[in-house]
C-alpha cells in the first residue's frame, strides 16, 4: 500500500499550533514510509474562509519545514485540492447515496427542526431528526424540488454500532444511536464537514488520517460515509489534545497559539517543530532534541501518547536556545542580528565585535530580542541599582582601586578595547601592589569597570566594550 498522508486545514485563520504539530506528524509519518504529504485545503465554509489566510498557512507550513508533495499550487493528479472547487463531484456523490437509498431529501424548515429539539429536549431524549423527510414518496419529492423548496440531503444513519481501531486511542467504539440523521449537503448546495472529508479521501487514496481527537467523534460519521460509498477506510490516528497549564484546551488566553506569531518572535523553526513533535510523541531512546527531519522509520505511530500534552511556552524557548547554540558563527550572528537590526551601537560596529558579542551572550538568551538587553549591558552607562552593587562601591578596597583604574583607562584611547593580557597586568599590580585579593578585587574591578555587580565572563565582556563607556562609568 503506498502511504498518502494530508493535512486538511480550514483556511478560517491563521496556521494553528495544533494544526502545525497535525501537519509534522504528518508529514514525518510520510517521510518514514517513502509516502506522500498532501495539503487539501477545506474551504467550504464560504463566509469564513479567506484566500489569505490558506496563503498564510501555506506561508507558514513552508516557513516550518513542512513542505508538501501536493497541493493547490502543486498537482500530483487527485485535485483540485481546494474543496470550494471539487463542489460537483460532492453533489454527484450526495446523488448516488440518494438514488442507493443511504441518503435523501428533506425539507424540514429551521421551525420544525427547532420545535423537534425542544420537544426532545423537554423529554430528555436525543434530539435526532424525527425521519419526517424519508417517509416523503418520489412524487412528493420531485414536486417540491420543481417547486424550488429549499432542501438538504440527509444521511440515513444505519442502526448499528460502529467500531474502528485507532493508531492512538486503541479500540473505539459507540452504541447505536449516538447520532442522527446528519447533514451531507446544505440547502446551500455546500457540503458538510465530514462527508466532503470522506469524499476526498478516498479519491485522493489517503491511506492513513491524522488528526487531533477532536475529531474522534466525526470519525463516526465519517466510517458510516465510507461504508455507505463502498470505500476502504484509511488507517487513524487520533493525537493527544494540547492543553495549556490549566489543563483546558490550548486557546489564545494560554498566549500565542498561532505560528505566524512565533515567527514574528524569531523563533527558529526546527526548534519550534522539534517540541511540537515531542508534545505528544517520543523518542525511541528518549532523546529530546535531535535530528526530526531524518528520523526515517525511527517516526512510527506506536509512540503517540494518549494523554493530553501540555504546551509550556518555557520549555519552547529552552529548545530555541538550544537550537540557537548550535548554529555555526556566522548562522548565529545573522540569526541574532535579526533583532539588533535598528541597534545603532551593533551595526556601526565589526563584523569581529558583532561575533564576540553573539558568543559571549548566547548561553544568556533563548530568542534574538532577549540579544537587545544584553547589547544595553555594554553601552550603558547608569550604574546598576542595587544594594549589592551600593555595597561594593563603598567598601575602602572599591575606592581605592577606582583611583588606580581611572588612570590607566585615562590613558586609553576612547574607541580602544580592553585587552585580556591588559586586564591580567591591572589585576596582578591591585594584588601584588595593593594587595586586595579574592571578592573585594574581582567584585570591585568588575563593579567599577562594568558598573554592574554581576555578569559575563569580565575579559570577554570588556573586550567589547569601548573604553569612552569604561571612562563614562568611572
Ligand atoms: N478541516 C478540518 C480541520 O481543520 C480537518 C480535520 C481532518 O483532518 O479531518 O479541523
Amino acid at each position: 500500500m503506498s502511504v498518502r498522508v494530508r493535512f486538511a486545514p480550514s483556511p478560517t485563520g491563521h496556521l494553528h499550533i495544533g494544526g502545525a504539530r497535525t501537519a509534522l506528524y504528518s508529514y514525518l509519518f510520510a517521510k518514514a514510509n517513502n509516502g506522500k504529504f498532501i495539503l487539501r485545503i477545506e474551504d467550504t465554509d464560504q463566509e469564513r474562509s479567506k484566500r489569505d489566510f490558506e496563503q498564510s498557512q501555506i506561508d507558514d507550513l513552508k516557513w516550518c519545514g513542512l513542505n508538501y508533495d501536493e497541493g493547490p499550487d502543486k498537482d500530483g493528479g487527485y485535485g483540485p485540492y481546494r474543496q470550494s472547487e471539487r463542489l460537483d463531484t460532492y453533489k454527484k456523490y450526495a446523488h448516488d447515496l440518494i438514488e442507493s437509498g443511504h441518503a435523501y431529501y428533506c425539507f424540514c424548515d429551521e421551525k420544525r427542526l427547532e420545535d423537534l429539539k425542544t420537544k426532545a429536549e423537554a423529554n430528555n431524549e436525543a434530539p435526532h431528526y424525527d425521519r419526517h423527510c424519508l417517509k416523503l414518496d418520489k412524487s412528493e419529492i420531485e414536486l417540491k424540488i420543481k417547486r424550488e423548496f429549499p432542501f438538504v440531503v440527509r444521511f440515513k444513519v444505519p442502526e448499528k454500532t460502529y467500531s474502528f481501531n485507532d493508531h492512538v486511542r486503541g479500540d473505539v467504539a459507540w452504541p447505536q444511536d449516538m447520532v442522527g440523521d446528519f447533514i451531507l449537503l446544505r440547502s446551500n448546495g455546500l457540503p458538510t464537514y465530514n462527508f466532503c472529508c470522506v469524499i476526498d479521501d478516498h479519491l485522493m487514496k489517503i491511506s492513513h488520517v491524522i488528526r487531533a481527537e477532536e475529531h474522534l467523534n466525526n470519525t463516526l460519521r465519517q466510517l458510516m460515509i465510507y461504508e455507505a460509498i463502498g470505500a476502504k477506510t484509511p488507517e487513524f490516528a487520533h493525537c493527544s489534545l494540547l492543553v495549556g497549564k490549566d489543563r483546558q484546551k490550548l486557546s489564545k488566553r494560554h498566549g500565542a497559539t498561532s505560528v505566524s506569531l512565533y515567527r514574528q518572535q524569531n523563533y527558529l523553526p526546527d526548534a519550534l517543530m522539534n517540541y511540537l513533535l515531542l508534545l505528544g510523541w517520543s523518542h525511541p531512546e528518549e532523546k529530546d532534541i535531535f535530528d526530526f527531519k531524518n528520523l526515517g522509520t525511527l517516526f512510527d505511530l506506536k509512540r503517540f501518547s494518549k494523554s493530553p500534552a501540555l504546551y509550556d511556552l518555557e520549555k519552547l524557548n529552552y529548545f530555541n536556545g538550544q537550537y540557537m547554540r548550535s548554529l555555526g558563527d556566522d548562522e548565529l550572528l545573522d540569526y541574532i542580528s535579526i533583532s539588533l537590526k535598528d541597534e545603532d551601537n551593533f551595526i556601526s560596529r565589526t563584523k569581529d565585535w558583532k561575533k564576540k558579542f553573539c558568543s559571549l551572550f548566547k548561553d544568556k538568551i533563548q530568542l534574538p530580542d532577549e540579544a537587545i538587553d544584553k547589547l544595553e549591558l555594554i553601552f550603558s552607562t547608569e550604574q546598576e541599582d542595587s544594594e549589592e552593587m551600593k555595597e561594593i562601591m563603598l567598601w575602602d578596597t572599591t575606592i581605592i582601586m577606582k583611583s588606580y583604574l581611572r588612570e590607566k583607562v585615562f590613558e586609553m584611547k576612547d574607541n580602544d578595547y580592553l585587552k585580556p593580557e591588559t586586564i591580567d597586568t591591572w589585576l596582578n599590580h591591585l594584588k601584588k601592589e595593593l594587595k586586595i585579593k579574592g571578592k573585594p578585587l574581582f567584585k570591585g574591578v568588575r563593579a567599577l569597570l562594568t558598573g554592574r555587580s554581576d555578569g559575563p565572563d569580565l575579559k570577554e565582556l570588556l573586550a567589547i566594550t569601548p573604553s569612552y563607556i569604561i571612562k563614562k562609568r568611572l
